[in-house]
This record gives structure tokens, C-alpha cells and sequence, in this order.
């Protein structure tokens, strides 16, 4: 049994829905278990800014599933999330991204692990911070520590909290 953290985004669309309705297709993949998820997050675009902007969260699992299973079976969840959207038209609707697994170190070409921007971007550590400050570690930093050395959290506004509820 592994923890590991995914990182969610959406900018299309009812993006909270997006948001919810991965949730819920984690929660119903066999060997995936959500145990925490932050609140959502809605934050300004990085890197190509003239586009809308996101709401981002963090979802903390245990997962039987080996890592390359792990970005596979969220693949499927952004594909199934694409096709729901294209029946209206319309791009990527939802980004799933494996922040970390344990404390493993991948480098394969099509998974790396800790995810390599994670560390960098306030989008990702402000809801991780959220729900696992102290226990999730990046590039030697807790992730609290890693907030605290960014320069600032502009443009990660929270935008709700208790937006999703987990069986537990
Ligand atoms: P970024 O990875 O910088 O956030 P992105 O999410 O927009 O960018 P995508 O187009 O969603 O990028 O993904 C490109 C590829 O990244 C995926 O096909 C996947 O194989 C690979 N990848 C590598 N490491 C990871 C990871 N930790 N989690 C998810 N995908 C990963
Ligand atoms: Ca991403
Ligand atoms: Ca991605």
C-alpha cells in the first residue's frame, strides 16, 4: 500500500463538476482509495496566461496500484472527462497529475515522480500544504517548506472548502 498525491485542474466548462466527477471515478477504481482532499483553489494561469483561469486541488490516496498503473488509470479519467466535454465541444477539460507516490523517484520518459514542477508551483503546494504540510516531501522540502519559500501565493485564492465528501 502506497500514499500518494494527485494534483487536479480544470479551466473549461463547469470546472467544479470536472473536479467532482474525478473524484468520484477515483473513488470508483479498484485499487485507489481517497483519504483526504483539499479545498479547490481557483488560481491565474501560469506559463501561457491568456487563458482562464483554473481551480486546482489535491487529492491524497492509497493506492495498491504500481505507479505506472497509477498514470494510467488517470489517464483514463482525463480521456472519459475529454469525451464527456467533446459531446459539446470543447478542449481539455481536466489534468490529472501525480505529485507524488511515497517517496519513490521515477524517471521514466513518460513518469516522473516527484512531479517535476511540484515543488515550484503555489497552484500545487498551497492545497497539498492544505492536507499533508509536513508528511509530503519534494525535493528534500516538506511541502510546507516549499510554500514558504516561494516569493508569494498570488493568484491561488481559495474558492471552496468541504466541496467534495469522502465514505470513510
Ligand atoms: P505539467 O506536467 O507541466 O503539469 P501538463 O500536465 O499540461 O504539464 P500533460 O500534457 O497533461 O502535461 O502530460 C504530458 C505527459 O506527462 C503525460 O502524457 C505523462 O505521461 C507525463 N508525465 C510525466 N510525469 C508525470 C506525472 N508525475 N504525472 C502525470 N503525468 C506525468
Ligand atoms: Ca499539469
Ligand atoms: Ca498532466
Amino acid at each position: 500500500m502506497a500514499v500518494a498525491y494527485i494534483g487536479l485542474g480544470s479551466n473549461i466548462g463547469d470546472r467544479e463538476a470536472h473536479l467532482k466527477s474525478a473524484v468520484d471515478q477515483l473513488v470508483r477504481t479498484k485499487g485507489i482509495t481517497p483519504r483526504r482532499v483539499s479545498s479547490i483553489y481557483e488560481t491565474a494561469p501560469v506559463g501561457y496566461t491568456d487563458q482562464p483561469d483554473f481551480l486546482n486541488a489535491v487529492v491524497e490516496i492509497e493506492t495498491t496500484l504500481e505507479p505506472t498503473e497509477l498514470l494510467a488509470e488517470t489517464k483514463v479519467i482525463e480521456v472519459d472527462q475529454k469525451r464527456r466535454r467533446l459531446e459539446h465541444w470543447g478542449p481539455r477539460t481536466l489534468d490529472l497529475d501525480i505529485l507524488l507516490y511515497d517517496q519513490l523517484e521515477v524517471n521514466l520518459p513518460r513518469l516522473k515522480l516527484p512531479h517535476p514542477e511540484a515543488s515550484s508551483r503555489a497552484f500545487v503546494l498551497v492545497p497539498l500544504a492544505e492536507i499533508a504540510a509536513d508528511s509530503s516531501v519534494l525535493s528534500g522540502k516538506t511541502a510546507g517548506e516549499c510554500l514558504a519559500d516561494l516569493e508569494d501565493t498570488a493568484g491561488v485564492d481559495l474558492y471552496k472548502r468541504n466541496w467534495v465528501k469522502l465514505d470513510l
